[in-house]
């Protein structure tokens, strides 16, 4: 059969010419990412002949080959794991499929540093394509575990692959490079250097469990290895001329201060397909009847489909050093999601079914105490870290406060490790402890605002008697926010309170006995007009009162205590949740000349009839209202002729 050329699909070309013309400056990496896609593979055959026995593959020898021409300048990594199909081979390698490519593309574009780039570039899993970083040509030969046909796969990463159907191909896959000339000012190396290749190796891929066996040195037969490791509990004698590079040692099962950083690091981006180094590590070994080790990450940034509803999330699970699972979902809950690692058990079967593992109490066990420990370990670095802190809270905050729904057990840790914008600073974020430490004596209450952005928040009429009396109000502005404020009734004894919800009742300051009077005359003097006002509004408002919470602004909108905002309202509603539309109330400031003057026409007049005359002042207010807290106008159009019309001289 002959060979079909394929155009690469827009995104995939446009980041292959950014990789191939390399923001990438340790172009190195490449070898990991083969290394790491190979270790993939066999994991993935390991599963599948584990589940199904009639697959009729061989699994007994599986691992990594890496193998060096330097006559022909070519390298070759393979593996006989799991392989592609041909379909798999054009979907997996020709396209990007993953979403939000075209946005994350522009900001590649647009970035000069080279750190960022490559953070970015790991966000895609651009994992292969890094090998056109040091080769000119690639050529993948993979055939698909008990399939007979295989597929070659060639690419010069330019516009074009070619994908032909072989009948001859071992079990797994093979990906040949053509090396473009060594170049080590740009830190091309010479990667048909079996010194080098070895060092890479060691360097990112040691733990990796399965062997990478490259040719044993010419001069240095079996046993002149240094290293002969007696205690390794993984190693298998490699072939004769072979000899395997890695140690397979799981880091977690090593003692703590036997590994570097480094190494951390690698296992990390070989788990989490990322480039970057993750904001934190997290170890914890549990001990005594039920054993396990589990090693943790934070990673530094959020993936982009980190709140898309078919995300792959979960730990990878292992029993006794043998993997068993990826995207265990039942280690962490939801809101955690964005955590990465392993977790090796002692006592679990090795043929655990996911069905098994939501009901078994041990991992309900792990469950709770990794939950614990991750929450703890946040809240530990917002004093010991407390840069890295800001940096988890920016890319994971909106995904953590999910918990506060519905993870009763763990509701005050996760409070105590929550940020916000507040009128206090405009830069910094606060605690809510450092708000108890900054309220005002006689303040009984932690006040709030939800809304869109700070901005119409910060600005909303409902601010304007905390702004006049120095009262920090929190600004939240995240969609879960509206959620999460309905079901965490307070904080440390003091109730969360909206300043868009109910009666202020502002008590600070000493002349409130003569305020109080105040407002019983005037709540006299006005009674007839928000009486009125309360039946012209109807259709819109259950209630017209008088406000405290105003200083500036003739009216706002405020709902009762306990009912919902018109933003979780709409937010249901975007759910496909029919729910009933919540009346507000409307609040007068009598110390505005429009409702002043308002009420005293009212006195003289009366209803005089219609929009034309008061009743239209009466929709003007209610509008304007509206329109303050950044709300939708339901008839914007009539609101407009009503101004004009009122507004003419
Ligand atoms: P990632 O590893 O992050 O998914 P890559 O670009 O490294 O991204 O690989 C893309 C996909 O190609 C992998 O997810 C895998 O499905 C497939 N693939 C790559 N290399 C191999 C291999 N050696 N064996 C089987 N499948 C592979
Ligand atoms: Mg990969």
């Amino acid at each position: 059969m002959s060979a079909e050329i394929h155009e690469f699909q827009v995104e995939a070309r446009q980041l292959l010419q950014l990789v191939i013309h390399s923001i990438y400056s340790n172009k190195d990496v490449f070898l990991r990412e083969l290394v790491s896609n190979a270790s993939d593979a066999l994991d993935k055959l390991r599963l599948e002949a584990l589940r199904d026995d009639t697959l009729g593959v061989d699994v007994s020898d599986l691992h990594i080959g890496i193998e060096a021409d330097a006559q022909a300048r070519t390298l070759t990594v393979r593996d006989n794991g799991v392989g592609m199909s041909r379909e798999e081979v054009v979907a997996l390698i020709g396209t990007i499929a993953s979403s939000g490519t075209a946005r994350l593309l522009q900001e590649l574009k647009d970035t000069k540093d080279a750190d960022a780039a490559a953070g970015l570039i790991g966000q895609f899993g651009v994992g292969f394509y890094s090998a056109f970083m040091v080769a000119d040509e690639v050529t993948v030969v993979t055939r698909r575990a008990a399939e007979s046909q295989g597929t070659r796969w060639t690419s010069r990463g330019e516009g074009t692959y070619s994908v032909e159907t072989v009948d001859e191909a071992p079990q797994g896959t093979t990906v040949a490079l053509r090396l473009k000339p060594v170049d080590v000012e740009n830190q091309l190396h010479d990667y048909t250097d079996a010194w080098k290749l070895r060092e890479i190796v060691k360097r990112y891929s040691d733990f990796i469990t399965w062997p990478i066996r490259m040719p044993a040195p010419a001069t240095t037969a079996a046993g002149t290895d240094t290293d002969t490791d007696t205690d390794s509990d993984a190693i298998e004698p490699a072939p004769a001329g072979l000899e395997t590079v890695n140690s397979m040692k799981a880091l977690w099962a090593r003692p703590r201060e036997e590994v570097s950083e480094d190494e951390y690091h690698e296992l990390y981006k070989h788990l989490a397909h990322d480039w970057l180094n993750p904001a934190e590590i997290i170890r914890l070994q549990a001990e005594g009847t039920f054993e396990y080790q589990a090693l943790l990450f934070i990673p530094s940034h959020a993936p982009h489909d980190l709140f898309a509803r078919d995300q792959r999330r979960g730990l990878q699970l292992y029993v006794k050093r043998v993997h068993i699972m990826d995207d265990c979902e039942e280690l962490l809950p939801p809101y955690l999601r964005f955590i990465k690692g392993v977790v090796d058990a002692q006592d679990l079967s090795l043929n655990v079914s996911r069905e098994i593992l939501q009901q078994d109490r041990q991992i309900q066990m792990i469950h709770r105490r990794l939950t614990k420990k991750v929450l703890s370990t946040i809240k530990d670095m917002m004093t010991s870290a407390p840069d890295r802190y800001a940096t988890i809270w920016r890319e994971f905050g909106r995904a953590l406060k999910e918990g506060l729904l519905d993870d009763y057990d763990n509701r005050d840790s996760l409070l105590a490790l929550c940020s916000f914008a507040s009128t206090q600073d405009t830069d910094e974020l606060t605690t809510l402890s450092q708000y108890l430490e900054r309220m005002k004596d006689g303040q009984e209450e932690i006040y709030y605002l939800t809304g869109n952005s700070r901005e119409t928040i910060e600005n909303s009429p409902h601010m304007e008697a905390f702004r006049a009396k120095g009262i920090e109000v929190l600004l939240l502005t995240d969609a879960v926010d509206e959620v999460w404020v309905t079901t965490v009734p307070s904080f440390d004894g003091k109730q969360l309170r909206s300043v868009a919800k109910g009666e202020v009742d502002l008590h600070a300051d000493e002349q409130d006995t003569q305020a109080d009077s105040e407002r019983e005359s005037r709540q006299k003097e006005y009674t007839d007009l928000l009486t009125w006002m309360t039946e012209v509004l109807a259709e819109d408002v259950k209630e017209v009162r008088l406000s405290t919470r105003l200083t500036v602004s003739p009216a706002c909108l405020v709902s009762d205590t306990h009912d919902i905002t018109p933003a979780l309202e709409n937010m249901y509603r975007a759910m496909g949740q029919d729910i009933p539309r919540t009346q507000r109330i409307l609040e007068l400031n009598p110390s505005h000349a429009l409702v002043n003057n308002l009420n005293k026409a009212h006195a003289e007049r009366g209803d005089d009839g219609g929009a034309d005359g008061l009743a239209g002042i009466a929709e003007l207010l209610h509008g304007m209202a509206l329109i303050a807290e950044g709300g939708a106008l339901k008839d914007p159009a009539r609101f407009a002729k009503l101004m004009a019309d009122h507004l003419a001289i």
